[in-house]
């Protein structure tokens, strides 16, 4: 019996899961067009919010995945609720991220400031992205300095890439942390707020499992909200990851090695 019979819903992280960068891990694609033939309930979860849910439903379609955005739950999604609650309708928002999160943010009714303009932020959304520079760095500290809230994507200290993983969210959160001597609200994984908003849209799942390459965020996060958790070696606790699961303070109920195993 494959072990996606132990369950009726899933939900499943992309980067180090699906896929790796540009590429799909091995066998991922096939194995979630299983499950999603088989009749699972399948909501995927990230914590990178570069690509709004329709690219990411875009990319899994073109993997042979039939999904929906409706079923992609990205911190980006998550964080801009918390953002909007803090900066009210009209407030200004510092975006340190990509384009679509920027997107996301003014979609909310928030208007998106400029790093000169950073003191009428009344909210400092961050996440990783590569063009970070130390003037975004002194922008969010000037407008945290000022009264804003401090948002993020997550914690994340890396996020695996072909090749190596490369410094993640939360290397970014760090500097910004440490400049202002503030912390920030988590939007993403482990933190409660995302499997909330992704368990909401599978009600009828009964048994629903987590699965990630991320300790410290997807298994961590997964049985803090209930739920089982299933590590794949695909991504940040692989061979070579940085995360290893002999040492983590939560441990998974089951370790495969990739997707593929699991059907
Ligand atoms: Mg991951």
């Amino acid at each position: 019996m494959p072990l996606i019979d132990d369950y009726d819903g899933f939900l499943v992280d992309l980067d180090g899961v699906v896929w790796t960068g540009r590429e799909p891990v091995p066998g991922s694609p096939e194995a979630l067009a299983a499950m999603l033939a088989a009749g699972k309930e399948v909501v995927f979860v990230t914590n990178n919010p570069s690509k709004p849910a329709e690219a990411y439903a875009k990319r899994l379609q073109g993997y042979g995945v039939e999904t929906t955005p409706d079923r992609i739950v990205t911190a980006g999604i998550v964080v801009a609720k918390l953002a909007a609650e803090a900066a009210g309708p009209g407030g200004g928002a510092l975006v340190l991220g990509y384009e679509p999160l920027q997107e996301l943010i003014a979609a909310t009714g928030m208007r998106v400031v400029d790093v000169e303009e950073a003191t009428e932020a009344k909210v400092v959304v961050v996440s990783g992205f590569v063009t970070f520079t130390y003037e975004h760095l002194r922008g969010a500290k000037f407008a945290l300095d000022a009264g804003a809230a401090l948002v993020a994507t997550s914690h994340d200290a890396t996020m695996p890439m072909p090749g190596g993983e490369w410094p993640g969210t939360g290397a970014i959160l760090a500097a910004v942390e440490v400049a202002s001597g503030r912390k920030a609200e988590i939007a993403g994984k482990p933190e409660r707020h995302l499997f909330d908003l992704a368990l909401s849209k599978i009600p009828d799942a009964k048994r629903v499992a987590m699965i990630g390459d991320r300790l410290s965020s997807d298994i961590a996060g997964g049985h803090a909200a209930g739920l089982d958790t299933i590590l794949v070696l695909s991504g940040t606790s692989g061979s070579g990851g940085s995360e290893d699961p002999e040492t983590a303070a939560v441990k998974p109920d089951l370790i495969v090695a990739n997707l593929a195993a699991l059907v």
